[in-house]
């Protein structure tokens, strides 16, 4: 084994390998990633898991974050019922600018499955990033692929759609958020999920090791 491999190994073990999409109100969802400096075998790995996760659980994208995972960069796939790898997007860093126009649509979250409302937010928009090959990607979007960029930028910044809800849509999705919030109670009283400073201490420990 060379010191590479080695070193590889050791930074998966400190991560942990991912085993699922978290749920609201998990705190790494409020988490702003910091921009990623390097792109090695051991992220790839990642975005290859995070496909993955994305597919089993039928969503169009998926942030870094939501895998309890400080990078910046999110997966998205809109190839429709027959998507395969040719329609995979990653966006490493991603820059919005030049927003255009306003339009409304329902979203939904795979941090917050079966909650829908509608969420107002610009029709177009212009991506600046990085896919997983290291080379700059700059589009301008619209439709689908406008709204669901946005939507995991937000994440990468710790934004929810649920934040950007009118009050009657916040009103309408407030039981059931009540519901996740109990649900996550249980799960830490019964230490499934961590005290919040061990989250925080391993997310800083992640990004000293991927953000300088
Ligand atoms: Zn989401």
């Amino acid at each position: 084994m060379s010191s590479g491999e080695c070193r590889l190994l050791e930074r998966f073990c400190e991560r942990g390998p991912i085993v699922e999409i978290i749920k609201y109100p998990h705190p790494t969802l409020r988490h702003r990633s910091k921009p990623i400096r390097r792109v090695d075998a051991s992220l790839r790995d990642i975005v290859r898991e995070m496909f993955a996760l994305m597919y089993e659980a039928q969503g169009v994208g998926l942030a870094a974050n939501q895998v309890d995972l400080p990078y910046r960069l999110f997966v998205a796939n809109l190839g429709g019922e027959d998507r395969g790898p040719d329609e995979e997007l990653v966006f490493i860093n991603p820059v919005l600018s030049h927003p255009k126009g306003s339009a409304e649509a329902e979203e939904g979250c795979l941090s917050i499955p079966g909650v829908y409302a509608p969420v107002r937010r610009p029709a177009q928009i212009t991506v600046s990033a990085y896919n997983l090959q290291g080379e700059a990607i700059l589009k301008e979007m619209d439709g689908l692929t406008a709204r669901v960029v946005q939507h995991e930028t937000d994440h990468l910044d710790g934004v929810l759609f649920i934040d950007r809800l009118s009050e009657t849509a916040a009103a309408d999705v407030k039981d059931a958020l009540a519901e996740f919030e109990a649900q996550f109670s249980e799960r830490r009283s019964a230490n499934q999920i961590p005290p919040d400073q061990q989250i925080a201490e391993r997310l800083a420990g992640i990004e000293a090791d991927y953000c300088s």
